[in-house]
């Protein structure tokens, strides 16, 4: 009998809920109705099943569901958020100013360097040894012309989390738009939009145990009124602001999946902490050098480990644990090592990112699959 595979790399994905799948069912079969379809009843049970899962986010956000927009997941949020900025001020003539970071998921990171082809002025700000952003370093930045700071909640590689709160009062200030990637925040720290002045802010489906291919971007009506362009142009959906048929199933389940967090947040974030420790404190006790990438236990997402082995484990480790699910810091293509740019970004050398791990606990995980991890991790020691 072969033993079962053991999966830590819950930051990269997670499996869809029993509940969320349940509730999403019927969206798949009688329940197919478009939302957009107001003249009968297929249409109704669809629009009324997207108006809830808009309330669902909302209550676990503290805002308005009309602030609510369905996306096909973060990287088009993000996309939108950016692009959407970029055009709106140009459609005005306006300089463009952009702040943002070198650690930022490339969704971010890609989409700004694209804009700086197209004409937009952007600062970079580096990031401190465990991958902060502080926001005296923003302040520092700001020119007449800025119109987005674009900073990232929780990072999804090392788990470093930047001061929101602050950086959302800066630019709030400075009457600039903030937008921040919460796809790593959401379900994992806790979130009140209501709190943290962000004006825009993204996250995935399926980074929260709901499915794939499904994203929100939150857009504040309020103080201010976000005004950016639309990035789907088609027959009007999402009030002219997204278009596109919308994926009810999709739909139903990041709201359930929502639902399911503001219903056990801190029992949740308590068992990604206990078995972070738990994790963390074994594997210290097995490769004593092992280093910590990003802020300390008590200071970084409690469900991610990133960690650099020591020297004498060698690298290509991720293929080497068999049986076990986790994600490498560096990729080989076409036979050279090429770091992450996250590790990269807080000095860590080629060598060091292909020495790193990136280890992350969910919902699923229980002690016992701790316990078999470490012994699959013991393996690496020669
Ligand atoms: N931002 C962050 C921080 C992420 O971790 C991810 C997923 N790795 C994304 C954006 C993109 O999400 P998706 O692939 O679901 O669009």
């Amino acid at each position: 009998m072969t033993s079962p595979m053991i999966y830590l790399d819950y930051n990269s994905s997670t499996p869809v809920d029993p509940l969320v799948l349940n509730a999403i069912t019927p969206f798949f079969k009688e329940n197919f109705g478009n939302p957009s379809s107001q003249g009968h009843t297929w249409g109704w049970t669809a629009d009324s099943a997207v108006q809830k899962s808009r309330t669902q986010i909302a209550k676990l956000l503290n805002c308005d569901a009309k602030e609510i927009f369905f996306t096909s997941g973060a990287t088009e949020s993000n996309n939108w958020a950016l692009f959407g900025t970029f055009h709106h001020f140009l459609k005005n003539k306006e300089k463009i100013h952009i702040i943002s970071c070198p650690i930022e998921h490339n969704s971010v990171l890609n989409t700004i360097k694209y804009l700086e082809s197209l004409g937009a002025e952007v600062d970079w700000i580096q990031p401190n040894a465990e991958g902060i952003i502080e926001a005296k370093e923003v302040e520092n930045k700001i020119k007449p012309h800025t119109r987005l700071i674009s900073l990232m909640w929780v990072n999804n590689e090392i788990g470093s989390i930047n001061p929101i709160h602050e950086i959302a009062e800066l630019a709030h200030r400075n009457k600039i738009y903030f937008h921040s990637d919460g796809t790593q925040a959401v379900g994992k720290l806790p979130v009140d939009l209501q709190t943290d002045k962000i004006d825009m802010m993204s996250f995935s489906g399926h980074k929260i145990y709901g499915p794939k291919g499904i994203g929100v971007l939150f857009k504040r009506k309020k103080e201010p009124y976000v005004q950016i362009d639309p990035f789907m142009i088609g027959g009007g959906q999402e009030s002219g602001e997204r278009s596109g048929t919308l994926n009810v199933p999709g739909i139903v389940g990041i709201g359930e999946a929502c639902r399911m967090i503001s219903d056990n947040f801190q029992a949740e974030v308590k068992h990604y902490r206990d078995l972070s420790k738990l994790l963390l404190e074994n594997l210290k006790s097995v490769f004593p050098e092992l280093k910590l990438n990003g802020p300390g236990l008590d200071s970084r997402s409690p469900m991610n480990l990133s960690i650099t082995f020591p020297e004498d484990c060698g690298t290509d480790l991720s293929s080497r644990l068999i049986g076990l699910g986790v994600s490498s810091g560096s990729a080989c293509s076409t036979g050279k090592i090429a770091s992450s740019h996250v590790l990269k970004g807080i000095g860590l050398t080629p060598e060091q990112a292909a020495r790193t791990l990136r280890i992350s606990i969910g919902r699923m995980t229980t002690e016992a699959d701790i316990m078999k991890a470490v012994s699959i991790f013991r393996t690496l020691k020669k």
